[in-house]
């Protein structure tokens, strides 16, 4: 059957216009992208919140497809702010002719599997349809936004907003009474700079998290030159390295070494500033309590020494979980900013937020006047942007069904009974564990390797099978427990959302392990699919 597109991708920001730029411009295919917003970018179209900046830095969190790109684009600064990256991805969409095959302002509401013709229908919010015969989903492991049903919502009057659906106008928040609700990446980047605009701004806490210092800095045109020129050998580092970042990461256990030469690591990595903290200072930190705690102490030593006010310093200090079981912040003064006579801490785990009132929030215990509420509570992580459409796949099967127990994926990137469907950085996969861009162009080029073999096997049609989908679960589940990531409540685990189940989303077994899954199956004909 002749279908209206060979591929469609379904998003417009890092995965879908790689996406397309391969299925198009590599493979030859007809290729087109269908993008909800009315911009290209994705992440960086949507969470234009103030503060909104990348924690990985500018250098490699970017595309390494093309050399000439990597060459001609000037990053500003050691890690870019939003306008800065969608600047970018606008620049990668002219560069490559990208637009004239996305469409915009078009939301897919559903995907059907024709089980004869093999076909998928893609159904938009406008009432169009569109046949495909491969659908990649390109939606984003972080973009079904997450309003927590507070009772009250609708009667208030001041404005409010989340952050990832933030006006592309801004916010005035001049003489403003702001009320910022969740303190994960998102709002420790926004508290500052909210705080440094408003007349007052109170941090409605429910868990503190540990944040480490960005130390965001201009670039300085040597280090850039020299970036530039081994552009090379970073990128294959990021390629070689569990966490997609250009490190040598640290072969040496926080409990091997003196509590001196620990802390001494751990303060040099404090003034270097970023996600180095992590990956670079011991390798025990994330799957080791006992390590984990020694990085855990250093951090709430940190608070209490920035923080004046000891009441508010201990609020701050995370106790409940262990230190990047959550996805670690870093930030610009954050713990700074509660010694701002303007700033409020506000611990709603002891007294929680009852209702939205017409003029603020209430607590059990008090009551709280607001211009402004902004709502950081982050997303239906990782599945949420696939469930919120609805997908069938062979005999019907509704993709929220077979996932009501949590996602069951091979690699992250098909899904047993929904042949022909590719999900880029789906549940399963290491993605957000991994700098972005790096795992992005990982799936994509094993998605459109994949779809050039079927072509040169003249076989039409791709799934995963039950058994291989089983391992791969099973495999996930059995590589978490070697982390600490089941001891805190974070949305790797779903437990951010009411009523999702319990699972662990990412894979945690790193990437270069991952890599080298993907590279077997294929190396084997694909093995764990079934191509007919
Ligand atoms: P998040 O990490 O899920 O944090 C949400 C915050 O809202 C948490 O503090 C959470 O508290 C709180 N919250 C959620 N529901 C609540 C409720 N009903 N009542 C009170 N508080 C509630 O979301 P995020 O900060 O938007 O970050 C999500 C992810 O986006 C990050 O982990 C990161 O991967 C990515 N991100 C990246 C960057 C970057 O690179 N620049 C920046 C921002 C975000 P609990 O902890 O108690 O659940």
């Amino acid at each position: 059957m002749r279908t209206d597109y060979d591929t469609l991708i379904i998003g417009a920001g890092f995965s879908g216009l790689y996406a397309l730029y391969r299925f198009r411009d590599v493979l030859g295919l007809r290729a087109r992208v269908l993008e909800a917003g009315d911009g290209v970018g994705g992440t960086w179209y949507w969470n234009r919140y103030p503060g909104a900046r990348c924690d990985s830095e500018s250098f490699y969190y970017s595309y390494s497809f093309s050399e000439e790109l990597e060459q001609e684009w000037e990053w500003t600064c050691r890690y870019p702010d939003q306008p800065e990256i969608l600047a970018y991805l606008n620049h990668v969409a002219d560069r490559f002719d990208l637009r004239r095959d996305i469409q915009l302002e078009t939301r897919v509401v559903s995907a059907t599997f024709d089980d004869v013709a093999a076909v998928w229908t893609v159904e938009t919010e406008r009432v169009e349809r569109f046949t495909t015969h491969y659908l990649i989903s390109a939606v984003g492991c972080l973009s079904a936004t997450n309003v927590p049903e507070i009772p009250g919502l609708e009667r208030f009057e001041g404005d409010w907003y989340h952050t990832s659906r933030w006006p592309h106008e801004g916010v005035d928040f001049t003489g403003k009474r702001v009320g910022l609700i969740g303190t994960g990446s998102t709002g420790i980047q926004a508290t500052p700079v909210i705080a440094a605009e408003a007349r007052h701004l109170t941090v409605f806490q429910r868990t503190p998290n540990f944040s480490v210092p960005a130390r965001n800095a201009p670039l300085d045109p040597e280090g850039w030159k020299w970036i530039k020129q081994n552009y090379r050998a970073l990128r294959q580092l990021t390629r070689e390295s569990s966490g997609g970042f250009p490190y040598i990461p640290s072969e040496r256990s926080a409990m091997d070494v003196s509590d001196e030469e620990r802390n001494a690591v751990y303060e040099q990595l404090w003034k270097e500033g970023g996600f180095k903290f992590v990956f670079g200072s011991f390798h025990d930190i994330t799957r080791n309590k006992a390590a984990n705690d020694t990085a855990a102490e250093f951090i709430r030593r940190k608070i209490r020494e920035t923080v004046k006010d000891p009441a508010t310093a201990e609020l701050l200090c995370p106790t409940d979980h262990p230190y990047a079981a959550k996805r670690p912040p870093i930030d610009t003064d954050y713990y700074e900013t509660f010694n701002r006579d303007n700033v409020t801490l506000v611990d709603i785990r002891s007294d929680p937020i009852v209702e939205i009132t017409k003029t603020g929030l209430r607590t059990g215990k008090a009551s709280y006047e607001l211009d402004v509420i902004v709502f950081a509570t982050g997303f239906d992580a990782m599945t949420g942007s696939l469930l919120r459409m609805d997908i069938r796949g062979a005999g019907g099967v509704r993709l929220a069904d077979k996932w009501k127990d949590g996602p069951r994926t091979l690699l992250g990137l098909m899904v047993a009974g929904f042949p022909n469907l590719f999900t880029v950085t789906g549940p399963g996969s290491p993605s957000v564990l991994v700098n972005m861009p790096v795992a992005i162009e990982q799936h994509v080029d094993w998605i459109s390797d994949c779809v050039a073999y079927m072509a040169e096997k003249g076989v039409t049609r791709i799934e995963a099978t039950e058994e291989a989908e089983d391992a791969w679960v099973d495999h996930v589940y059995e590589a978490s427990l070697e982390t600490l990531m089941h001891e805190a409540d974070s949305w790797y685990v779903g437990a951010n959302i009411p009523g999702k189940k319990r699972v662990i989303l990412p894979y945690t077994g790193g990437q270069l392990v991952y890599r080298e899954h993907c590279d077997e199956t294929a190396a084997k004909g694909y093995a764990g699919f079934e191509l007919r």
